[in-house]
C-alpha cells in the first residue's frame, strides 16, 4: 500500500508522514530529503545548473542510498551520511531551482519508485499523488498558513543551531511555494482524489489521528 502525502514547504507533511509510518509500520520515504541531497551535492561540486550536459554527467556518477539507522531514515551520498547537512537554510534556498531540472526529476522519480517497490510505504513530497504514484491507495494534501509554517521552520532550524527571523522565513517559504507550484515539470498541486488537511490549527496528534482514520477506511 502506498500512502501519498503532498503539500507546500513546512505544512506539516514530514511530521505526520513520519508518525503515520511509525504507527502503521510502513517504510517512510521523504522525497524532499532526496532533492535536498542532490542539491547539496550539486552545490558542493560547483556544478553549473544551467549546463544540461554537466548536470547529466554529474547525475551519472551520483549515488544516493537510503538506510535505516536506529529506526530513523538516513540518506547517504556516495557512501557518506548527509541527513544533517541537508536541513540548513542555505540548502532550502537553493533546492527548488535544482529540483525543477527535468534530468534531476527523472532520476529521482525512478529512485523513489525503486525505494518504495514491494514495500508498504508512506511517501511525502510535492508530486507523489500526481506523478510518482498516481495510483496510490490513499492521497493527502497538507496545507497550513504561511505564518504557522514559518514558525514551525524556525523551531526546526533552532534545533540545528540556526537563527533566522520569521519575516525572512515567510519570504523564503512564499518564494519556494511559488517556484514549486509554477515550474513546468511536475508542479506542486493537489491530486484530484487527495484528501486536503489544513493543519494550521491542528495539533500533531489531531492531524495524525485524522489521517489514520482515513487510511483505515481504505484498508
Ligand atoms: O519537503 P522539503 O521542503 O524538504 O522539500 C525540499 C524541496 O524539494 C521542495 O521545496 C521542492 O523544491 C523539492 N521537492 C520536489 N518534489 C518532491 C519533494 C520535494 O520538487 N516530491
Amino acid at each position: 500500500m502506498i500512502i501519498a502525502i503532498d503539500g507546500p514547504a513546512a505544512s506539516g507533511k514530514s511530521t505526520s508522514a513520519k508518525l503515520l509510518a511509525e504507527k502503521l509500520n510502513f517504510l517512510y520515504l521523504d522525497t524532499g530529503a532526496m532533492y535536498r541531497c542532490i542539491a547539496l551535492s550539486i552545490i558542493e561540486n560547483e556544478i553549473d545548473i544551467k549546463n544540461e550536459s554537466s548536470v547529466k554527467k554529474f547525475i551519472s556518477n551520483f549515488k544516493l542510498e537510503l538506510k535505516t539507522v536506529d529506526g530513523a531514515p538516513d540518506f547517504l551520498v556516495n557512501g557518506s551520511s548527509v541527513s544533517k547537512k541537508i536541513r540548513t537554510a542555505a540548502i532550502s534556498k537553493k533546492v527548488s531551482a535544482i529540483s525543477a531540472i527535468p534530468a534531476v526529476r527523472e532520476y529521482m522519480v525512478g529512485l523513489q519508485r525503486s525505494f518504495a517497490k514491494n514495500n508498504n510505504c508512506v511517501v511525502e513530497g510535492r508530486d507523489i499523488g500526481t506523478v510518482v504514484f498516481p495510483d496510490a491507495e490513499i492521497k493527502f494534501f497538507i496545507i497550513a498558513s504561511v505564518k504557522i509554517r514559518a514558525e514551525r521552520r524556525k523551531l526546526e532550524l533552532q534545533n540545528i543551531g540556526e537563527t533566522i527571523s520569521l519575516t525572512e522565513l515567510q519570504k523564503d517559504i512564499k518564494a519556494r511555494d511559488k517556484y514549486d507550484s509554477e515550474r513546468s515539470h511536475s508542479p506542486l498541486k493537489k491530486a484530484i482524489n487527495a484528501i486536503q488537511v489544513d493543519t494550521t490549527e491542528m495539533t500533531i496528534d489531531e492531524q495524525v489521528n485524522y489521517m489514520i482514520r482515513n487510511v483505515n477506511l481504505k484498508k
